[in-house]
């Protein structure tokens, strides 16, 4: 068991997380990042990024996140591959404990521990999870080759993904509860024009049907006259939206309705002087790459200064075992 100890304690490493550390580290604040059950973030788990600048031309989310870290370690980062189980924000030092038993104490806390998946909860999906039923296309796209699909959302990620698919079908179905879709128009248009995408308006997916094979369709419920059918399919990919990752600070810390941590508002700071919460974790309304880099920033400006008015001890980032 080994006790980490920083100025400066990330835990997460997507954007946030790795801008935190890369703004921590150039201020003398010798950042600690565990990296978490997803390195690199959600970012790892999509293929083109349009959106993020500095890029003419199409870049890959795996690829920016490698480049992101590189710079962090660059500039004086510890990365180091961890996942903390409990967070102590009682007293000072803050002090994490990792599923490695290895713990980590930090003057400044900041927590950029991002979003998941969120699920339809419907029966079937947790059985056929991994045998058809899958929340990733570019993970798991690939295993339907020349197959039907189906996708279930009406937002960016579901319209993402069902553009994403054509690359393996030709015939890739969009399943969305309303008559209307949530993505903005530019993929809206883009999904309208494909030849090989069908929606199926106001369905909602009342289970998932399955034999010893795996996923053999989505049963459904037209959400306007209750009429019942089933769709089939080999792969469904549900990209209902995601929740944050906030398990961990469900006792000390102030959530909202919707499980993010609530940050004074314009600011990463929580009700906790020291602790910062920063990238998707905090914000139910942006939720993008840079957006999170922003807050990322922002936490460790305001960690430095947090630093600064306390006066601690200008401690490197120390090891003891
Ligand atoms: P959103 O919350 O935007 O959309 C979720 C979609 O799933 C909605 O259409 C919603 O329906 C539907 N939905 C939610 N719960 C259920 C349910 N239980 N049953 C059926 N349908 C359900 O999530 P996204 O993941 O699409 O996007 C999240 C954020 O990330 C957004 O801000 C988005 O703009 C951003 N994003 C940006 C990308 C980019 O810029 N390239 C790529 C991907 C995401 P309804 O519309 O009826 O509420």
């Amino acid at each position: 068991m080994t006790t980490h100890t920083t100025r400066m304690l990330i835990i997460g490493s997507g954007p946030a997380g790795l801008s935190a550390a890369i703004y921590g580290a150039r201020a003398g604040m010798h950042p600690i990042v565990v990296q978490g059950l997803q390195p690199g973030g959600q970012l790892t788990i999509t293929t083109d990024v349009e959106n993020y600048p500095g890029f003419r031309d199409v870049i890959q989310g795996p690829w920016l996140m490698q480049e992101m870290q590189a710079q962090a370690e660059h500039v004086g980062t510890r990365m180091l591959w961890d996942t903390i189980v409990s967070v102590d924000v009682s007293s000072y030092p803050f002090r994490a404990i990792g599923d490695s038993g290895d713990i980590y104490e930090g003057d400044t806390l900041v927590i950029a521990t991002g979003a998941q998946a969120k699920w339809l909860g419907v029966p079937g999906e947790q059985e056929l999870s991994g045998k058809g039923v899958s929340a990733c296309a570019t993970c798991d796209g690939f295993f339907y080759r020349g197959k039907k699909v189906v996708v279930i959302g009406g937002g960016n990620t579901a319209v993402e993904e069902a553009l994403y698919l054509t690359n393996h079908s030709q015939d890739v179905t969009l399943i969305h509860r309303r008559d209307t879709l949530r993505a903005e128009r530019i993929l809206q248009d883009r999904l309208a024009a494909h030849p090989h995408i069908n929606v199926l308006w106001n369905q909602a997916v009342d289970h998932f049907i399955g034999d010893a094979t795996g996923l053999t369709g989505v049963a459904l419920i037209d959400t306007v006259t209750g009429a019942r059918s089933v769709e089939p399919t080999q792969g469904a990919f549900v990209a209902i939206g995601h929740a944050p990752a906030t398990e961990l600070f469900q006792e000390t810390l102030e959530l909202d309705g919707n499980g993010y941590i609530i940050v004074e508002p314009g600011t990463p700071k929580t009700a906790i002087p020291g602790v910062f919460a920063c990238g998707d974790v905090m914000d139910h309304t942006y939720r993008q790459a840079v957006t999170a880099a922003g807050t990322g920033c922002m936490a460790a400006l305001d960690a430095e200064r947090f630093v600064a008015a306390r006066g601690f001890a200008a401690a490197q980032a120390t090891e003891r075992v």
